[in-house]
């Protein structure tokens, strides 16, 4: 009976134990919390509060007693950026840049994110600048990238061409492609600017750069064309076809032209067809349907697109021959059958689309410079409508 009640006197014992050990802890956490600068609550009360002048103003002021916090400052930095705030991102980079006792490591950390600042907010010139003197230090690669980004959308190209083959030098991987692409650019200004010749110079330099290169060997007819060579031009364009029989449809216009041209409209219609048995494609059929119609006429031109969308199903196809059958209907049908066909055509109008095929990004006509991404040749010559048949 004793011993079970000197039991029930542990209890308030551990109890008491359990509460001093409590108070340690809560000393501690204060103690510790207390080692935190008062900006730090001062500056996320701001942020909290949508008040982000005044955070960064806080913010500054911990950087200026503490410098060991210039991490914080990057992550407020690029928030910002992110979130296209790019003058208050500008304003964290340089605060921290105009601090005299940053590590050269850390200097070399702002001045490149203030080059990114500047870049997104389009402050080129200032961008580039910055860029420009970071050249030998750590970041040197990452300020070539963004380099090479500038001269793109300033369309530099000769300075784009310096910045890729620097790239390549500094072992950032191979940028012949791109060299190629922006020879390519030059080439058709040069043409523009009916200079063909110096266009074929560049031309010649953008096939060093990639044999492969589509573009280029279409210019190089272009500028044949240019100094009155038709039939020069013809061979050119003729060698898409061993690229990229795809790549065809491309070109097949001004191949068609060229035929026709020079009084051999047939052959280059039976060339074209020859290529759409290769590889099918609406943009070939297109060409040379209406080649079809104008030297054999409707009942031929019809049945090449019959013959066509039996082998791919398309509504593509479909709105294609329905065009051919209002031609040669009778009149009880036409206004029955043109129903039909803009009803068709409406819905093909979304289907008939370039599609990048890197970020997705939809257009009405064929680029070599993805307008959403900015990558090189990253659209396929075909349709999302055969692109979606052929998977
Ligand atoms: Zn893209």
């Amino acid at each position: 009976m004793e011993l079970e009640l000197w039991w029930l006197l542990g209890i308030p014992v551990f109890f008491g134990l359990g509460w001093v050990a409590a108070r340690v802890d809560i000393r501690q956490l204060v103690s510790e919390s207390r080692t935190l600068p008062r900006g730090y609550f001062k500056g996320l009360n701001f942020l909290l509060n949508e008040q982000p002048d005044k955070a960064i103003d806080a913010f500054i002021e911990i950087v200026r007693m503490d410098p060991e916090s210039a991490d914080m400052h990057f992550a407020l930095g690029n928030l910002f950026r992110r979130r296209g705030e790019t003058e208050r991102a500008i304003r964290v980079h340089q605060n921290l840049l105009a601090r005299p006792d940053l590590p050269v490591e850390q200097k070399e950390h702002a001045q490149y994110e203030l080059g990114m600042d500047y870049l997104k907010a389009g402050l080129l010139d200032r961008a580039e600048e910055t860029f420009n003197a970071m050249l030998h230090g750590q970041y040197a690669v990452q300020a070539r990238k963004a380099l090479l980004e500038i001269f793109q959308r300033e369309k530099e190209w000769q300075r784009a061409i310096e910045a890729a083959l620097a790239l390549q030098e500094a072992g950032a991987g191979s940028r012949q492609k791109e060299i190629a692409q922006f020879y390519c650019e030059l080439a058709q200004d040069a043409l523009v600017h009916l200079h063909p010749q110096d266009a074929l110079v560049l031309l010649e330099k953008s096939l060093q750069a990639d044999r492969v290169n589509v573009r280029a060997t279409m210019l190089i007819g272009d500028a044949q064309l240019a100094q009155g060579d038709v039939e020069a031009a013809l061979l050119t364009w003729r060698r898409v076809e061993q690229i990229s029989v795809p790549h065809t449809a491309l070109v097949a216009q001004r191949m068609m032209d060229g035929y026709s041209k020079v009084g051999r409209a047939q052959e280059g219609v039976n060339l074209l067809k020859s290529y759409l048995e290769q590889a099918s494609s609406i943009d070939l059929i297109e060409v040379v349907y209406k080649a079809v119609l104008e030297l054999d006429g409707v009942g031929a031109a019809k049945q090449l697109v019959v013959d066509e969308l039996r082998r791919t199903p398309t509504l593509l196809g479909l709105d294609k021959l329905l065009e051919a059958r209002l031609m040669d209907a009778p009149v009880s049908v036409v206004s029955e059958l043109s129903m039909v066909k803009n009803l068709v055509h409406g819905y093909t109008q979304k289907l008939a689309r370039y599609q990048c095929s890197h970020c997705g990004f939809k257009a009405r006509q064929f680029y070599w410079q993805c307008p959403g991404c900015s990558r090189w040749e990253t659209y396929p010559p075909r349709r999302t409508e055969e692109l979606n048949v052929m998977n």
